[in-house]
């Protein structure tokens, strides 16, 4: 799903000692928005994405963190109000609702092993 809110994301600080199955938070959002972000998602930058920042938003429309694809520079920035890309999809930092789902590794391995008939 592309994100509805754009303005008004904060990064918060804190969470890189975080990790989920993934491997990495930018793996996460790969995996997740089915997509593969090459540029950071805050509007008017266009450098490397490199990390999955997580981000919240105060926004009633928003529930929940969220993880954005970032470069090294915004990723650095701390109490910033950042506006997103429109085309921004919007991954849930919530592992339960992802990576940590049961359903979602069931589906991993339905995948594996396809992939391991086909060779
Ligand atoms: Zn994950
Ligand atoms: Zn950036």
């Amino acid at each position: 799903m592309t994100i509805s809110v754009l303005t008004n994301w904060t990064h918060k600080s804190g969470t890189s000692e975080r990790e989920c199955d993934c491997g990495s938070w930018l793996n996460h959002y790969i995996n997740f928005s089915r997509t593969e972000p090459l540029i950071c998602s805050v509007e008017g930058c266009n450098k490397k994405a490199e990390h999955g920042m997580h981000m919240i938003n105060s926004d009633s429309g928003v529930s929940g963190e969220k993880i954005i694809p970032g470069c090294i520079s915004c990723h650095g920035k701390k109490n910033t109000a950042f506006i997103l890309k429109k085309e921004t999809k919007d991954v849930s930092a919530n592992k339960l609702k992802t990576c940590n789902n049961n359903l979602y590794q069931e589906q991993l391995r339905n995948e594996m092993k396809i992939k391991m008939n086909k060779q």
